[in-house]
């Protein structure tokens, strides 16, 4: 693993730069695909110091891999962090990081709007562990400060979150973990190292579904953890073990996408929030949830602690899910799909993303109405963006009086 830090260079020429020198060969200036699953020695003496630990090298795709440390590498320089070890989804890294920390009896405390996957392994897996979760109201930050200082092993925060983006205060809540020896695990998928750096707030571990925006073209999937040596190797036994590692070809698409990761997220704020302010002007438009919109709940603690507002954004129509089956297939330029931090803009109704799994009594309990649409903004030209939602509000208003 490297050790250097680039800490005299921007995050831009981060993502260009760091990780890759020393896994290029033969003069090559791109990161190869090495796809050996063992690594071959002829001097037994070296072999069994490599196994050991005592000098660097590889052994078993399975432990390490040079392409997959290239990724970790940059993912390590880009969120400052000490250590990186990687997976082979996001969900494999959430889950590999509870389990190395958690064990019978412990207690977790979390906010209700985590990840649908995050939610599921509060509420169905860690229990049968019995281990206790406490999943607070998100963004209320005095129920979860009463929740924290009761005592907890791990304090877990996503922010912004899926699909109404609501914010924690990181700094606050680390300091309430602190305070009661808890960890403090940030999924910071929505965000990007780009407008947030969990660590720097006092968070103890970070981690990405690096399928979404760090990957940023929708065709690998991947995860990653970033934390001090002393987590991340208690993190790496256990992923090693339990064998959720990462293909070395996910790892080069997602090096190769991360080299542009700062230009797109620009872009995709800036389209993020110039359809967040047409929405809400918009006769036809509800509700518009957007971190960097002044009305947005939490819009103080968004500026306070991210650098930019991010791509993510939700809106709700009048006549809510009968409005929506009109409207989306009529964009042109967009994909109706499940994922989310794409080059391409991507709608999703909530209901059928990420809260498929629950009940309409379950997303009006956490404030998602039904007819509630999850906006990914792309890296397209702003202006097709706006003008293509423009037409399709137009053919429903010219189809509702037609009818
Ligand atoms: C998608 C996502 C995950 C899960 O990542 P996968 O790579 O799909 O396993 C976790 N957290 C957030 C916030 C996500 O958006």
């Amino acid at each position: 693993m490297s050790n250097q830090n680039f800490n005299d260079i921007q995050i831009g020429t981060k993502t260009v730069w760091a990780g890759e020198k020393e896994v290029l060969v033969h003069g090559a200036s791109q990161v190869p695909v090495v796809v050996s699953v063992a690594y071959t020695y002829d001097d037994m003496d070296a072999w069994f110091d490599v196994a050991i630990g005592k000098r660097p090298g590889h052994i078993y795709g399975r432990n390490t891999n040079p392409t997959v440390q290239a990724f970790e590498d940059k993912v390590r320089v880009l969120e400052n962090a000490e250590a990186a070890t990687s997976f082979s989804t996001g969900m494999a890294a959430i889950s590999n990081v509870l389990h190395t920390f958690l064990k019978p009896g412990d207690r977790v405390v979390t906010i209700k709007d985590t990840y649908g996957g995050t939610n599921k392994i509060f509420s169905e897996f860690l229990p049968k562990l019995n281990i206790e979760v406490t999943l607070c109201n998100t963004g209320n930050h005095e129920e979860m400060e009463a929740e924290i200082a009761k005592g907890c092993t791990i304090v877990y925060l996503e922010t912004p979150t899926n699909p109404t983006v609501k914010i924690t205060d990181i700094e606050r809540m680390a300091k309430a973990g602190k305070a009661v020896g808890a960890l403090v695990v940030v999924d910071n998928t929505f965000a990007t190292p780009i407008n947030q750096n969990p660590l720097q707030l006092g968070a103890d571990l970070v981690l990405h579904s690096a399928t979404k925006f760090l990957g940023g073209h929708a065709d690998a999937l991947g995860g990653v953890v970033c934390g001090s040596n002393e987590l991340v190797e208690q993190i790496y036994h256990y992923r090693e073990i339990n064998g959720a590692t990462m293909d070395p070809w996910a790892a080069y698409l997602l090096l190769r996408g991360m080299k542009t990761l700062k230009l797109r997220v620009e872009q995709q704020a800036k389209n993020a929030m110039a359809i967040a302010k047409y929405l809400e002007q918009h006769e036809l438009v509800e509700q518009v949830f957007y971190p960097g919109l002044e009305t947005h709940v939490h819009h103080d603690i968004a500026k306070k602690q991210m650098r930019g507002f991010g791509g993510m954004l939700s809106f709700s129509l009048k006549g809510g899910m009968d409005t929506v089956r009109v409207v989306l297939p009529k964009l042109k330029y967009a994909n109706r799909a499940a994922n989310l931090g794409a080059v391409e803009t991507t709608y999703g109704p909530a209901r059928t993303t990420s809260h498929v799994e629950c009940t309409v009594e379950e997303r009006k309990a956490l404030g998602i109405p039904e007819g509630l649409v999850r906006l990914s903004a792309g890296i397209e030209d702003t202006e097709d963006l706006i003008a293509d939602l423009e037409q399709a509000f137009q053919s429903l208003s010219q189809a509702s009086l037609r009818s």
